[in-house]
Order: C-alpha cells, then structure tokens, then sequence
C-alpha cells in the first residue's frame, strides 16, 4: 500500500458491525464486563479505548512500528519516554530541540537524576564526543526547530550502537520520513502538528520499533495517564486521511515561498531543507521522501522582525505549525524563550528570525501578505 493509501486505508475498526466508515468515538470511561473472568478486551479507558486504538494502529502502521500510544499532547509523549531511564542514566540530544522539549529536560527530568547534553547531532563528530558509558538515549529533532538541521538517523544509529535511538518527527511525519527503517528504537510525534493539521486538537504519539519497549511504554502510560481523548482521537483520525495532500500541498508552497524569501531584499537567510543551498540538501534527498513546510527566515533588523510580525493579515502571528493555516512564529518570544540567551543566540536564535509553518492557501496568497508585511 502507498503511503497517501495508507493515510486512509491503513486501519479498518474492527469493534463494530455497522459498516460506519468513519471510527465511532466511543465516548465511555469504563466497560462492563460479560461475567466473572471475561473481558471485552476493554477494562477501563485509561488502559485502552477503542476510538484511541484505532489512532494508535494508525501510527503503527504509518511508522512501520510494532505498537504506538496516543497521548493528550508531545509533551505527555516525550514526559512519558523520559519515564524509561534512571537516576544516573545521560541522554544525548539535538542541540536546538524544541523549545518546550528543553525545558522538560532541563527542569523536570534532572530532578529525576536524569543529565541531557546538548550536541549537534547534525556534526557526527559533536555527538561522538558526547557518548559516554552512561549514554541511554540518542534523542534526535530532523529537521531542527527553528534552524532547520538535518540529523543523519542511519549515522546516528551506527554510532551509539547500545543507546535507543529516539527521533521527534513531528515536521516530516511518516508520510516523508521513516525513522524506524533507518534505525530509531523509538519515533514520537506532537500529533497536535501535521497529523491532525488543522490547529483544533493537542495530541502527541509514541510508536515503538520492538514490542518490549512498546509493552515498557504501554506501562508507564497506562500507570500515568496522559492518554488522548476518545474525541481527540477521532479527530486526529481524521486528520491523517489527508495527511498526504495536505503535505504535498505545503510542501509545494514553501518550495515557492523559499525561492522567493531568497531573493528579498530585506531577508538576509533563508532556512529551508529543500533549497538546494542547504546543507543537507542532499542528506535529505536520500533520508526523505520530502522537505515538508518549516521555513525560518532572518531579516535585516528587529524593526524589520516586529513590523512583519505586526502588518501581516492573511497569516496568522501564532505559535504552533502543521496545520492548514500559514502562520509566523516569534521564536525568540514564543517557542524559544525558555531556552538559556547563550544558549539561544549561539544557535542562531536571534530577534531577526522569523519562523512560518506554510499551510494550504494558494502560495500567490501567502506571498503577496508576507511581500506587503516586509514593506
Ligand atoms: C509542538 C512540538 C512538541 C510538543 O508537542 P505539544 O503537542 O505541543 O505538546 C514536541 N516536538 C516538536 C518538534 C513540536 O513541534
């Protein structure tokens, strides 16, 4: 099966006998139980709800894991995998992560003895000289929020050969990239992004490649409860049906927006993996199966940032990315701000970067509001 087949086809509900074609949401907390010893299959919706299952198969068979768990967003996912180390154990991770990614490990997981060290994971050699025997983890974001760095998983996993490879793929989604066939243990997804794509649902994905660190994952949510919804399930469900043409659709207008992004006068970088320029242009061409819709721009001065943050009308100035609005980001103010400045600014992360999550208008569209808001 294709994968634009799969995003629709891939998971038949095998609860019910009406033939609905749409998943029912099974708006229940518990399951009554037909007799003493037998059981539906269901107990209670914190360990396991139909609607929630179907969500999960989904991903499983999108990602090519052997089982995915729904969570009520990324972070209850990332909190969750956090969950699998102990006191000692040290985790290697992308050095410009998610900024909410950094402030859980920064915050919550070091006072569960829990050290993460910052590497680019994009340099093979930053990484190699951060390994060390207490190396649990891997934990890589390709591309990277907000400076666009391509991680290279297969090289990745051949170096840290006894630590699990974890890969964040919230901006590619399986539908361009496979982390687990290049060699990551675990794949998490903010399923609030392209997965449900339309800026309505928080939701978040964990999808095993083993069935032990699947059934290890399986425990420690249903022991902390940071499960999806029956209703966000549904509608994360329904979201991934056009996961394909919203991705293809994106995909194509950024291309366009880039190229012309490029040539401003005012716009001193442009950050998008599938300009040729990019340094992983080629990494990427053999990693993926597209350059999804992130672009992050730089422009000649703060005025300029603000001003463009301030003038524009058709975009919309709000944090989040993936769904079918085009919106701009303030990373320095938004997604980034808990980031440490030194940190911050030797990343690149400075008051001239602007950062668009490309949605499905028509790029002539989105072009002429960012042209007249950089005015
Ligand atoms: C948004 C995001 C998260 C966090 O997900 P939420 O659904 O907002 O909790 C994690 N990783 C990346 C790359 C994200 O963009």
């Amino acid at each position: 099966m294709k994968p634009e087949t799969a995003c629709v086809h891939a998971v038949r509900d095998a609860t019910q006998t009406t033939g609905a074609v749409a998943v029912p949401i099974y708006q229940t907390a518990t399951f009554a139980h037909p007799a003493v010893g037998k059981s539906t299959g269901y107990d209670y919706s914190r360990s396991g709800n139909p609607t929630r299952e179907h969500a999960e198969n989904l991903l499983r068979a999108l990602e090519g894991g052997a089982g995915a768990l729904a969570f009520s967003s990324g972070m209850s996912a990332v909190n969750a995998l956090t969950e699998l180390f102990s006191p000692g154990d040290e985790i290697i991770a992308t050095d410009d992560l998610y900024g909410g990614t950094v402030r859980l490990f920064d915050n919550i997981s070091v006072k569960n003895g829990l050290t993460v060290k910052y590497a680019d994971t994009s340099d093979a050699a930053a990484v190699k000289s951060a390994l060390s025997d207490k190396t649990r983890a891997v934990f890589v974001e390709t591309p990277t929020n907000p400076m666009m760095k391509v991680t290279d998983l297969a090289a990745m996993r051949k170096m840290a050969p006894n630590a699990l490879l974890i890969a964040d793929n919230t901006f590619l989604t399986p539908y361009f990239c496979a982390p687990i066939s290049l060699g990551a243990d675990i794949v998490v997804h903010s399923g609030t992004k392209y997965l449900s794509g339309h800026n309505d649902t928080l939701c978040g994905f964990l999808v095993a490649a083993d069935g032990e660190t699947y059934e290890r994952l399986r425990f420690i949510q249903k022991t902390t409860g940071a499960v999806l919804s029956p209703f966000d399930a549904f509608l994360v469900t329904r979201g991934i049906k056009t996961l394909a043409v919203r991705m293809e659709k994106a995909q194509e207008n950024a291309l366009k927006i880039a190229g012309r992004l490029k040539n401003h006068p005012k716009v001193t970088a442009v950050y998008y993996v599938g300009l040729p320029e990019h340094p992983a242009y080629e990494l990427s061409k053999r990693q993926t199966s597209g350059f999804g819709s992130m672009i992050s721009f730089s422009v000649d001065s703060e005025e300029t940032a603000k001003s463009v943050l301030n003038k524009v009308e058709l975009i919309l100035f709000a944090e989040s990315l993936g769904g079918v609005e085009t919106l701009i980001t303030y990373p320095v103010t938004q997604t980034h701000a808990d980031i440490p400045l030194e940190r911050r600014l030797s990343r690149g992360i400075d008051e001239r970067l602007l950062r668009l999550s490309v949605g499905i208008e028509a790029a002539e569209d989105i072009i002429a509001d960012l042209e007249r808001a950089l005015e």
